[in-house]
């Protein structure tokens, strides 16, 4: 059976250049990066490498790079470690109602501590707005966290102005750019971004691997403790090859950015034209164009999202629902939530991933299971018995 995987906002495969970087440190440089000896020296050459690649990437310093297990440490890390930082300052963060769970239960975490949290609303198209931050900035607020692209529906963020705004008011600019790195250029000093998390995984590197980019001079507590490793800020003896691979990882999809943000622009104009014209009755969720071309969020109506993922599933083809499901209940998408989208439209949304290496023909296979997919769902749906008008 054919296969296609569009999926990559889930994860993605690892490069044949990122594991070329890999293999060597599994079995010829083994050495602990933190020994002094040869063998160690070897191993931090490598991290120290990946470090470089990383930091000229995002135009930070190398000494600003922490390396974690992924983006959800790099996420839990900022939020805990900037608001435990700055508790004497005040106890009170900002973030929105659509970022990934590992900063909404972060902060839900800091919550149960006795911090205060505003989850600042966004616009249909999953906008935050700027008079919306300033309103909620206190004397007492610390640290502002905003996702730079939303994993459910690929909205961009006004980055900089988000960032602007912030330290106008004295506030420490924290971003998830999980989904942003290889999709927007990133500039860390021009974008006055004071801590970065990414991921390897969304970006064709090694998983469990990612760092915590965090500007000199913005303090911030440990959450793993263990050890003088990662500049004695994260404990825990580096894993080489993954840092490795990230590193390689993370330099390709910023050296290609141009290139495959064009060729998945027409990938999705290709996709979207198709299901616009073949199946009726779909919602497009997201911005309309201030968005990253490699997702796409569409609501099928009438019709649940689960049942489109496995029907797909069984024609081969790899897509998620941004709900998930809860007890017995299916629970809309928080995203789609804040977007203000009825309950019953976004219960039928999928999210389609584009990789690097998609094709017209895997599209057109798509659009072919998708079409029988949707007309044999409708066709047992409850709801289009009753009559849909
Ligand atoms: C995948 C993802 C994460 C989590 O990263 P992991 O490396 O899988 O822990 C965090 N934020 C966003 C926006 C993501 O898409």
């Amino acid at each position: 059976m054919r296969k296609v995987y569009l999926d990559n906002a889930a994860t993605t495969y690892v490069s044949s250049e990122a594991l070329a970087e890999m293999l060597p440190c599994f079995n010829t440089i083994y050495g602990n990066a933190n020994s002094l000896h040869e063998f160690g020296r070897e191993a931090s050459n490598i991290v120290d490498r990946a470090r470089d690649r990383i930091a000229n990437a995002i135009n930070a310093k190398s000494n600003e790079i922490y390396f974690t297990s992924g983006g959800t440490e790099a996420d839990n890390w900022a939020i805990k470690g900037i608001a435990h930082a700055y508790a004497n300052k005040g106890k009170h963060i900002i973030t929105s109602a659509i970022e990934h769970h590992a900063v909404l239960d972060s902060c839900k975490q800091l919550e149960k501590e006795g911090y205060e949290v505003t989850y600042l609303p966004v616009d249909k198209y999953g906008l935050v707005n700027l008079a919306d931050l300033i309103h909620a900035i206190k004397k007492t607020t610390t640290l502002v966290s905003i996702m730079a692209v939303n994993n459910e529906v690929g909205t961009i963020q006004n980055l900089k102005a988000i960032a602007k705004t912030a330290h106008e008011y004295g506030v420490i600019f924290h971003t998830d750019a999980v989904q942003a790195i290889g999709a927007v250029h990133i500039n860390v000093k021009d974008m006055e971004i004071d801590a970065m998390s990414m991921s390897s995984h969304k970006i064709y590197g090694p998983k469990g691997v990612g760092c915590l980019y965090l500007k000199n001079g913005i303090r911030i507590e440990p959450l793993i403790a263990g050890g003088a490793q990662e500049r004695a800020k994260r404990g825990g003896t580096v894993n080489v090859p993954a840092v490795a691979g990230f590193g390689k990882a993370v330099e390709i999809a910023v050296r290609d950015l141009g290139m495959n943000q064009q060729k998945l622009k027409a990938i999705r104009t290709y996709f979207l034209d198709q299901v616009t014209e073949k199946i009726p009755y779909i919602q497009i969720n997201g911005h309309p164009h201030q968005k990253i071309n490699g997702i796409v969020n569409i609501s099928f109506e009438m019709i649940e999202g689960e049942s489109i993922l496995m029907l797909l599933d069984l024609s081969g083809v790899a897509v998620s629902t941004a709900s998930a499901c809860t007890s017995n209940a299916l629970e809309p998408s928080h995203v789609l939530r804040a977007m203000n989208v009825p309950d019953e439209i976004a219960q039928g949304a999928i999210r389609f991933s584009f990789g690097k290496n998609i094709t017209r023909s895997d599209i057109d296979y798509v659009v072919e299971v998708l079409q029988k997919s949707v007309e044999q769902l409708r066709s047992i749906s409850p709801i289009t018995k009753a009559g849909r008008k």
